[in-house]
């Protein structure tokens, strides 16, 4: 037991510190990103709903797999969720297409499961690029997040945490919402007040917004408090693409104007332990994605 929880600690340390994509935050004030995950049919029909009574758009982590599937009493979304969650501004993004455990498969699996996802959402909504990429399980190495970097610019975890100054966007910080995951309105409370202290980006994530939710997703009612107490903290809520391209100094349109000269971590982007050249090509993508 002792063991496992020292293996784990050391993990998270070590994939904390390798294959990183640093950008420095250009933000002048606090964002807030909703991300569902998987996802529940309840995700969009109830939280993206909620979402957009307060003008506010989410990411989508979505795995093939589960498209128009029932699961253990869960209905997931089906194709004309995707569209209509397209065509309503939210995010679609990447969550492998069987939601497999990453770190126990070879590299050519793990290209694959990112890969075939893709292709999947292309077959629905050809016009859509998956910039954005979370973690099945939040299940992540230094070995899987250098092989995940090849493909997508931004992906998210489950550790939590205030995305501030130097952002890895390999490898997100979360707070997860959800009677098993513990979040509350008092530290909800506290994240805010954190994400207004330090100009940061602060990540939500959910999974189904029932009456009755699963372990790791929340009710109407919590989901509905939380956007509130975010939009009278006056915070901006954005998806995950959309936070990057304000994050990013690069981005002209999404970032505030400003005419200090690129930072030095943008200039050594990938130059970090384990970075790539594909990380300057995913970073460019981002740009492309929202016209910048
Ligand atoms: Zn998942």
């Amino acid at each position: 037991m002792m063991l496992r929880r020292v293996r784990r600690r050391l993990n998270v340390s070590l994939t904390q510190l390798t294959a990183r994509t640093t950008i420095r935050s250009r933000l002048r004030a606090p964002v807030v990103t909703f991300t569902f995950d998987d996802f529940p049919q309840s995700a969009w029909s109830v939280g993206g709903r909620i979402l957009e009574r307060y003008n506010a758009r989410a990411t989508y982590f979505l795995s093939a797999k589960f498209c128009g599937q029932t699961i253990s009493g869960v209905r997931y979304y089906d194709q004309d969720d995707l569209k209509a969650i397209r065509a309503n501004g939210h995010e679609l993004a990447n969550h492998t297409a069987h939601h497999s455990h990453l770190p126990e498969l070879p590299a050519p699996a793990i290209s694959k499961e990112i890969t075939e996802n893709a292709a999947f959402l292309y077959q629905i909504e050809p016009d859509v690029r998956m910039v954005s990429f979370a973690y099945p399980y939040g299940s992540v190495t230094p070995r899987v997040k250098r092989i995940v970097a090849r493909h997508v610019s931004i992906s998210r975890g489950v550790w939590p945490g205030i995305n501030h100054r130097r952002i890895d966007l390999g490898l997100i910080k979360t707070i997860c919402l959800g009677r098993r995951s513990g979040g509350t309105g008092g530290s909800v409370a506290q994240w805010l007040a954190k994400a207004k202290r330090t100009n940061g980006w602060l990540v939500f994530l959910t999974h189904d917004v029932a009456a009755k939710p699963r372990p790791y997703g929340v009710t109407p009612e919590v989901l509905e408090a939380i956007v509130r107490q975010v939009v009278d903290a006056g915070i901006q809520i954005l998806p995950m693409k959309n936070a990057v391209g304000l994050i990013a100094p690069f981005c002209q349109k999404a970032a505030p104007s400003d005419d200090s000269p690129p930072s030095r971590t943008m200039r050594r982007r990938s130059v970090d332990l384990g970075g790539s050249g594909a990380n300057i090509g995913a970073l460019a993508e981002i740009r492309d994605e929202l016209g910048c």
